[in-house]
Parts: structure tokens; sequence; C-alpha cells
């Protein structure tokens, strides 16, 4: 008898008590909007703000209602208009072009490595063809911040960085989302913590500060801001920034302070989950695991494999036979777009031509995701089921 896994990968771990705590704090005196305050009363959301400013070595940061809204705000608030081009990942997630296209402008996609980071030969070819660039730390991968800040230093062009799968993460010493000149975060159940939906950026500019604030819907009550410029920046900006509502509410920021107390806690946690299934991975005939730099400190709430330059069938049977044990894998080669999609060439609206470098490589892409409900002998019975039926599946081939 084979052995089958019985988990479920989308299963994340309750809401804490403290946090449950403080959200019916919130429910039972009812000012959930965040300018909503009683005297003297500071409000969950703009402590969140202080809170996690404080927790990112940032001046400024800003709260809103989702990680796809906090990268549009991004765009908008360091001047991108309708027409501009946007460089960002090849290998993404769909919010990420979807916030550029939002935005009127089109984005410019930039080939992936086999370690699934951006390719920066292939950024500094095309360095001159946009001034912003959205850089996505898809699944957690960092690339060479200090060369990839190098080269856009040197070309003009602005860097916002998509955290998504990297609240926690850093480089080099340096937290991801601290690089470029605004970092976004997203708050949504599969990410690193959970209200649901929600999202944060942080920034040290001024004025990038000021709009954003204006933009998600503070009418002219910024004064209430703890994480923001003074109110002689937003004179400047006041008349000029159009309100694109997207607050968040101090209900889902009472969740989540808690929860950003315990970040590195869950860090540790989710690494050693990573690393018990990258363990058991490890040396499996035909399967690369994607080794990660020494520079790099990650978050393994998901890991990702590659079977390169395998047959479609061949892989999509490794998907079938560990499906058929409990293993969810999540295919991102597969030519129609399912659930999560992540292909370039499924976001039709952005007419791109074709990257072979990353044709080659997304069809290799085994992802699957690791909540912290897996224990660590969850991780290491799903790594002896993938194993057996990669090399199975490669020996038959
Ligand atoms: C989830 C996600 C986002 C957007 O976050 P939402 O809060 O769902 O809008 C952006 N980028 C990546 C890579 C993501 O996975």
């Amino acid at each position: 008898m084979s052995e089958t896994f019985t988990g479920s990968f989308t299963q994340q771990e309750p809401i804490p008590e403290d946090a449950i705590e403080a959200a019916l704090a919130v429910l039972r005196h009812g000012r959930l909007h965040r300018y909503n305050v009683a005297e003297g009363e500071a409000g969950e959301t703009a402590l969140l703000e202080q809170e996690f400013a404080a927790q990112m070595g940032a001046k400024y940061c800003l709260a809103v209602a989702s990680g796809g809204y906090a990268l549009a705000t991004s765009l908008r608030a360091v001047g991108v208009k309708p027409g501009d081009k946007v460089l960002t990942n090849a290998f993404t997630l769909a919010p990420v072009p979807g916030s550029i296209a939002s935005v009127g402008a089109a984005p410019v996609f930039v080939e992936v490595t086999e370690n699934l980071i951006i390719d920066l030969d292939d950024l500094a070819a095309k360095a001159d063809q946009a001034k912003v660039l959205m850089l996505s730390h898809m699944r957690g991968h960092l690339c060479d911040m200090d060369r990839l800040m190098e080269i856009c230093d040197a070309a003009g062009i602005t860097v916002i960085e998509d955290c998504a799968h990297t609240m926690g993460a850093s480089w080099n010493g340096v937290l991801s989302g601290r690089h470029g000149a605004v970092g976004c975060y997203s708050c949504q159940t599969y990410k690193h913590v959970n209200s649901g939906e929600g999202g944060l950026l942080v920034t040290d500019d001024d004025e990038i500060a000021a709009r954003a604030i204006m933009m998600s819907g503070s009418y002219m009550l910024f004064g209430r801001h703890l994480a923001a410029p003074g109110p002689e920046v937003f004179e400047r900006v006041k008349y000029e920034t159009p309100n694109i509502s997207g607050r968040m509410d101090n209900l889902r920021a009472a969740i989540l302070r808690p929860q950003l107390r315990d970040l590195d806690t869950q860090v540790e946690r989710w690494n050693d989950r990573y690393r018990t299934v990258e363990d058991g991975l490890r040396g499996t005939p035909g399967l690369t695991v994607v080794e990660r730099p020494k520079q790099e400190i990650y978050v393994g709430s998901s890991i990702q494999f590659l079977l390169l330059d395998w047959s479609e069938e061949a892989v999509q049977e490794v998907v079938r036979l560990c499906a058929a044990r409990g293993v969810e894998l999540k295919w991102f080669g597969t030519p129609e777009p399912v659930a999560f999609t992540s292909r370039y060439d499924s976001w039709r609206y952005a007419d791109t031509p074709r990257l072979p470098q990353s044709d080659r490589i997304l069809a290799g892409i085994i992802d699957m995701r690791v909540p912290l409900t897996f224990s660590l002998e969850d991780c290491a019975q799903i790594a002896r089921i993938i194993r057996a039926e990669v090399s199975a599946v490669y020996q038959s081939g």
C-alpha cells in the first residue's frame, strides 16, 4: 500500500486569540472606518501603519484594501501615466500586470531564470524601454538586489517592489521592500499575515507617501495618520491628487497587528517546513531543486521545483499521480490558465512577443503551498510521495 497525504493545502492557521480579542473590541465599539475615532484615540489602522513602518525601518506606511491596490496606487504615486510602459517579471501573478493595466500603462515583460528570479541581463537590455520597474518577488525568490538596484539607478528607473511573497524576507541584510522607492505587501489569506483582504505599502519618499494617502481616500483627514509626512507635503499635492478609495478598516488592522508581531516566529516555522520538503526532494532523478543564495533570507510559504525539459504529458502525469495521493501541485506551464494563473501569455491585453527562455522555464515549474497547518512529518511524507511519483514517471519516460 502506498501512502496518501490527507491534509489540506489551502487551510491556514486560525486567527490568533489576541487578534480575535482585538477584532471583538472594534466590533463592540463600532468605529470600523479608519477615520472614525473617539477623542484622543489613534485607531487600529493608524497604529498598524505606525508599527509596520517601524518594523520595516521605513519613514511612511499606508494600509489599503488589497495588495493589488497597493501596487496600482504605487504606480500612480510615482507618476505612471496612461500609455507609459512599465517593466515587470514574465513570471508573476495576474494582479501584477493587472495593476499596470489598471492605470492604462503597458507591461514589458522581463525573462525569468532557472532560479525563478528576474533575468538581470534581460532587464539591463530592456532598461531603456521604461522609467519604472514593477519588480515581483514571485514565490518569494529574491534576485541579486544589489545588482538590480545598480542597473535601475544607472538607467534612472524607479523600482516598486511587489513583496506579496516576501514579507519578512531580506537580501544581504536589507528587508524585502526596502530597496526600491516603494514596497507593497498583501495581507490576503494566502500570504504571510491574514486579514482576508488587505495591503500595505512603505516608502521613505515624502511625496509618494502623501499622494498614496490622498489617493487611498483620506479626504482632508491625513492629519490622523501616524506614519505620514507633515502637512506641508500634503499642501503640495492635495488639490492635484484624485481620491481612488481603497482604505483599510479598523477591523482588519486589529487582526493584523498581533500577527505582525509574530512574523519572525512564523517565518522560522515556514522555513522548517520548507527545508523538510526540500531535503526530501533533493537528489530525485529528473527533478531540479531551486538553490537559494546565501544572501537571501526567504520565507518558505511555498516551494517550487523544476521538471526542466520534460514533456507536457510527463509533467501532467506527475501532477495527476501526486493528486491521487493527496498532494496538490500546481504546474505553471499549463497552456490554459487555471486557478491562480501565472503565464504571461494568458494576459493577452498586454500583447507580448514570445519569451523563449521564460517559456522553457515556465513549462517546467511545479509549485506547492506549504501552509503552517502542516507538521514537519506531513512535509516529510509529502516529499516522499513527490519523490516516488517523479522517479516513477522519469524512469518510465
Ligand atoms: C497575492 C499577490 C498579489 C496581490 O495581492 P492581493 O492582496 O490579492 O491583491 C500581488 N502579487 C503577487 C505575486 C501575489 O501573489
